[in-house]
């Protein structure tokens, strides 16, 4: 059983685990708490676990107990006592990292599981600017095992704003020189390569995702390059996560290929939309003609980032489903981080969808 306590309240236990749910049992005759003490102990297994139980209640059958732990592990109290650990080493680097896994784990799946599949992990990183400086670093912290960059600028005193991954010393290097330098300071087992080049069509993408997991994406120039990075994963199979930010606004979405609609579905409900949301997307539409001056400040581009880090976590690990899939994320700070919701459909014909080869389901996933 996970550390958690329970107190009883009249023919019911509150069970006080995840403080952010409540879980209260039925238990009229108190067979619950005496199950909850002996699986306290860590150190019976099932057979055991009813043999003992049914010294004190003797119409309790080793089927009705097993029924019990399967309820109790659905509920993720339960963890395998007997668990492969991690290797020396990492049990302190991962430690916050198997604390937050130990709410999600179950008998089948222990914390150190859904670390070694970070660990596992090979996540394509497009951009190593304002978003793509709080992803890497979020990344590296997560113990994502092999980290590919892709960025062709050289670091600006005007990146400081925001790009908190480099240093005045690094003025003038390419950014992912020194975006791999840092993240391998930060945590020497990592494995990281670096891309040196711009994104000016699919062909520069599709080369970086044989063995990738998972894309990043927070590259926005040229205005095409959502559409390539779109086809490129659809094709691969690969799933994305995007994110960007206005003045005060930050967006994120992604795609999951073969099971949420994609970019160019939403580009085509764009198209067909009614008239009120059609003036929405002829100034989006507009938006490219202004000048190309990034606004982000720390805080924005820290935010989006942590969000398409959770989102990226949710697709390595299934801890949970994807949250963006399909669907625009908008997070306004002016009102104080208000977050709306904008899903788009499928498009039954497009072309982007039908590339996607057949996917095994994701493991793991509520
Ligand atoms: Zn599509």
């Amino acid at each position: 059983m996970k550390e958690l306590t329970w107190q009883r309240v009249a023919d019911e236990l509150v069970v006080a685990f995840d403080p952010s749910e409540q879980i209260v049992l039925a238990d009229p005759s108190g067979q619950v708490e005496a199950l909850f003490r002996l699986l306290r102990e860590g150190t019976r297994d099932t057979v055991r676990l009813a043999g003992e139980l049914a010294e004190d209640y003797p119409d309790v059958t080793a089927t009705e107990v097993e029924s019990a732990i399967e309820a109790l592990d659905s509920l993720r109290l339960l963890e395998n006592a007997e668990r492969e650990p991690l290797p020396d080493g990492q049990v302190e680097r991962y430690f916050s990292n198997l604390a937050f896994f130990e709410t999600f784990a179950s008998l089948d799946r222990s914390a150190e599981d859904f670390q070694r599949r970070l660990l596992d992990s090979h996540v394509v990183v497009l951009g190593a600017g304002g978003l793509g400086s709080t992803v890497l670093l979020n990344l590296a912290g997560l113990g994502v095992g092999r980290l590919t960059v892709l960025d062709h600028d050289r670091v600006e005193p005007r990146n400081f704003a925001r790009q908190f991954l480099y240093s005045d010393a690094d003025i003038g290097s390419l950014k992912v020189e020194r975006a791999a330098a840092r993240l391998l300071a930060f945590h020497p087992g990592l494995r990281v390569r670096t891309v040196a080049r711009r994104v000016t069509g699919p062909a520069d993408v599709a080369p970086l995702l044989p063995d990738a997991d998972l894309l990043i994406t927070g590259v926005d120039r040229p205005d095409e390059v959502d559409v390539w990075v779109n086809e490129a994963c659809l094709a691969a199979g690969v799933p994305y996560v995007r994110g960007g930010m206005l003045p005060t606004r930050v967006v994120y979405w992604s795609v999951d290929p073969g099971r949420s609609a994609c970019y160019s579905c939403a580009l085509r409900a764009d198209a067909l939309a009614t008239d009120g949301v059609r003036t929405a997307s002829v100034a989006r539409r507009l938006a490219p003609q202004l000048p190309a001056v990034n606004r982000g400040i720390g805080p924005v581009a820290s935010l989006v980032g942590s969000l398409v880090a959770m989102e990226a976590l949710r697709y390595l690990t299934g801890f949970a489903a994807p949250a963006a899939a399909g669907r625009f994320r908008v997070v306004d700070f002016r009102a104080g981080g208000t977050e709306t919701d904008q899903p788009w459909p499928r498009d039954p014909d497009c072309a982007a969808c039908a590339a996607v080869p057949t996917r095994p389901a994701p493991a793991g996933v509520d």
